[in-house]
């Protein structure tokens, strides 16, 4: 769900933005802010490779689109090396960006992507989208609405309904995920949003799912 930011509104950076995501009791993998490449490098030490950087800005709403993404970054040589490349990539690629250094984070094991986002109508307020994450929402628009408050019941039709829902169940082999852990992080979600009418947007995207956890990897949120 993406609208670009105008007017009053402010895009929260990744790293405040999954501070709130926190809050909302949602699991978060371990992302901290580097300013510079030597501060990157202590951190991917710190943390433990392998580790994903990511620009990190104000002003960027598609960090991988402009190259500002690396994942499995196993060393620090390679952390260096990635550093230095999302800087010029971003540089060219959206040169008035304001940036505030990179994030360092934990990379999560592979698991189901998916996506839990909040976005609002002028007539019936804020409601939650869920789906699977990538193609399944971008070209397929596999997904589901409901209106805030979403009850535990909404959020397990929700997750029904979807046309990916046996992707969830376990497909080929691939481990069925925790569909009790989706539901109740959408209950929470849609209960934090009801007591934050400051939020204008939210998007969690991706949660990576398993078959007994969670971990929100990506968290984009508009203030009103
Ligand atoms: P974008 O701003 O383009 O949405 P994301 O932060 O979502 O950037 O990163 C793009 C993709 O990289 C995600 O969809 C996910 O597959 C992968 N990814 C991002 N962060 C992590 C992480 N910490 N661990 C594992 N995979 C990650
Ligand atoms: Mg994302």
């Amino acid at each position: 769900m993406d609208s670009l930011t105008q007017g009053k509104t402010k895009m929260l950076t990744e790293i405040e933005a999954k501070k709130l995501v926190k809050k909302a009791g949602v699991p978060v993998v371990d992302t901290r802010l580097a300013k510079t490449a030597r501060e990157a490098a202590a951190l991917g030490q710190e943390i433990g490779f392998p580790v994903v950087m990511k620009i990190l800005s104000p002003d960027i709403i598609h960090k991988s689109d402009i190259g500002g993404v690396k994942v499995g970054l196993a060393n620090k040589a390679r952390l260096l090396k990635a550093y230095g490349e999302v800087m010029a990539s971003v540089r060219e690629k959206q040169p008035g960006a304001r940036i505030e250094g990179v994030s360092v984070q934990k990379m999560a094991a592979p698991g189901v992507e998916i996506i839990i986002g909040m976005s609002k109508d002028p007539q019936f307020g804020p409601f939650l989208m869920f789906g699977l994450g990538g193609i399944w929402v971008e070209v397929l628009k596999d997904v589901s609405f409901r209106i805030v408050p979403v009850t535990r019941r909404d959020a397990a039709e929700m997750v029904r309904e979807i046309k990916g829902f046996a992707l969830l169940q376990g497909y080929r082999g691939q481990e069925a995920v925790d569909i009790n852990i989706i539901e109740s992080l959408i209950v929470k979600v849609s209960d934090f949003i009801e007591k934050n009418p400051q939020i204008k947007e939210l998007d969690i995207n991706p949660l990576i799912v398993y078959k007994d956890s969670a971990v929100a990897v990506d968290a984009r949120v508009v203030l009103e």
